[in-house]
């Protein structure tokens, strides 16, 4: 028995339906965590904390990054 905790980063390269990040079924989903919630408390932008690639046909997330290029495409204003 493992008893590793999801945490994003451990996540693999593909799903299990074979879809690498960068495929059509596979789509970026910012996540915010606690501190959207006191973004919109102090009014300043929320900018997600990690991103996620989820396969939209079984759900599993291939990759998670935290790479500030990629998570300020998610910023909203
Ligand atoms: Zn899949």
């Amino acid at each position: 028995m493992t008893t590793t905790t999801g945490d994003g980063a451990a996540a693999p390269e593909t799903c299990r339906c074979g879809h690498t990040w960068d495929h059509k079924a596979v789509v970026p989903t910012p996540r915010y965590g606690f501190w959207r919630s006191m973004t919109l408390f102090y009014g300043v932008t929320a900018k997600p904390r990690r991103v996620d690639y989820v396969c939209v046909r079984c759900g599993q997330t291939v990759k998670s990054t935290t790479d500030p290029a990629v998570l300020r495409d998610f910023t909203t204003e």
